[in-house]
């Protein structure tokens, strides 16, 4: 892999899974990163377990605008800048449409969309002000529309949406930030179950390849393994 020093990536909910096996590909990449966590000592063990002296571990709750800014405030006190955003945080709320009530969709959509909405707000601002930025939305094909929104009802309904998100995002910002989504494929982490075909290091390769997009790579698309894919 080429390294890519001078670039800062911040992933949220990157203490295990798909999270935690972007942030060892960012930073064997030469990236900075910020292994972003909502328990903090959770974040510092799962960092160590990497061995890299670049990570940098920071609180930060996607649900809550307050952690957001507070983990910003603390970035920018000390210069660093964030050029890459990989909103990795995610619930998978199971149950089918009339099994649900009204809390667990709530949940998922404060995770999986107000998430990644909290934080494109926060950061996408300077990426565009500086002319760099690359955003990821670690999403899934669950979510998909032209897959008619699998189930899980409040999981899919959330992906949809983040899907949407993504959409907005990338017109809002100049093309110098690339704004994508991803859909890393059905993966063994805590999430995806022992049973699921695909291992971390191939789930988080179509986010780290858009984290590291080049200035004339697309934006506002969703892929999985590097490929455009319908919403
Ligand atoms: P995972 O192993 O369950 O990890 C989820 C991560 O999200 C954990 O670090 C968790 O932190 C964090 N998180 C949850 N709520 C949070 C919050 N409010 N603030 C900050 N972090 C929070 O899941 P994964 O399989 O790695 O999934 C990562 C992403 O890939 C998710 O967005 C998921 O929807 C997506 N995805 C996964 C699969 C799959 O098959 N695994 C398929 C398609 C898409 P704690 O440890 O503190 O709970």
């Amino acid at each position: 892999m080429n390294r890519e020093p001078g670039r800062t990536a911040l992933v949220t909910g990157a203490n295990r899974g798909i999270g935690l096996e972007t942030v060892r590909q960012l930073d064997l990449a030469g990236l900075d990163v910020v292994l972003a966590a909502r328990d903090v000592a959770r974040g510092r063990v799962a960092a160590r377990t990497l061995g890299s002296r670049r990570i940098r571990v920071e609180e930060l709750d996607v649900t809550d605008p307050t952690s957001v800014a507070a983990c910003a405030q603390r970035l920018a006190d000390d210069g660093v800048t964030v050029d890459v955003l990989v909103n990795n945080a995610g619930i998978y709320p199971t149950g089918s449409f009339f099994s649900l009530d009204e809390d667990t969709v709530r949940r998922a959509l404060d995770v999986n969309l107000m998430g990644a909405f909290h934080t494109c707000r926060v950061f996408c601002p300077g990426m565009a002000r500086r002319g760099y930025g690359r955003v990821v939305n670690v999403s899934s094909g669950l979510g998909a529309l032209t897959e008619n929104v699998p189930s899980p009802a409040a999981y899919g309904i959330s992906k949809a949406a983040l899907n949407a998100l993504t959409l907005v995002v990338s017109a809002a910002v100049p093309s110098t930030v690339k704004v994508n989504a991803a859909c890393p494929g059905w993966v063994r982490t805590d999430m995806g179950g022992r049973r699921a075909p695909t291992g971390v290091e191939e789930g988080a390769d179509t986010v780290t390849w858009l984290a590291r997009l080049p200035d004339l790579g697309p934006t506002g698309g969703f892929f999985r393994n590097r490929r455009r894919i319908d919403w």
